[in-house]
């Protein structure tokens, strides 16, 4: 699927980027992005005004390490789908869901099992009480 659920672990407090890098320094990762983007999101294709940085995360869950893949940028509709949780929260799941559908061209049920695997993962990723953080692929903007 081209547009996928990513719940972050509760315990990642230090998911969020701009927590950790100086402002500058979030600066030069998100614009590199952009500029790789060079004006449409990165999952749809989108051409839109504001793009959002959205990180990318893979978890070895044996060793517990917790790994920056990417920093991408995305659009709106996109980035809705991929933080389904909170958007769900903020009243926006049946647009969320229907973008899902349109960009992967699948169904309803497609959707809920993405999102129950989604939720699947979540729950076991947070049976780990602490993730190590692996930011080597910040090393070229430092
Ligand atoms: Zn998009």
């Amino acid at each position: 699927m081209k547009l996928e659920i990513e719940l972050v672990p509760d315990s990642c407090w230090y998911s969020n980027l701009r927590s950790i890098l100086s402002a500058a320094q979030w600066d030069a990762v998100r614009r590199e992005a952009y500029a790789r983007a060079n004006g449409a999101c990165m999952i749809c294709g989108a051409k839109v005004r504001r793009l959002e940085a959205h990180e990318r995360w893979e978890y070895d869950e044996e060793n517990a390490v917790q790994r920056l893949k990417d920093v991408v940028a995305v659009c709106h509709a996109c980035h809705e789908v991929i933080h389904i949780g909170r958007t769900s929260l903020l009243g926006g799941e049946e647009r969320a869901c229907a973008h899902f559908m349109k960009v992967n061209d699948c169904g309803y049920a497609d959707y809920r099992k993405a999102l129950k695997e989604a939720n699947e993962a979540h729950r076991r990723r947070n049976r780990i009480a602490e993730w190590k953080l692996d930011l080597s692929y910040l090393k070229k903007f430092l």
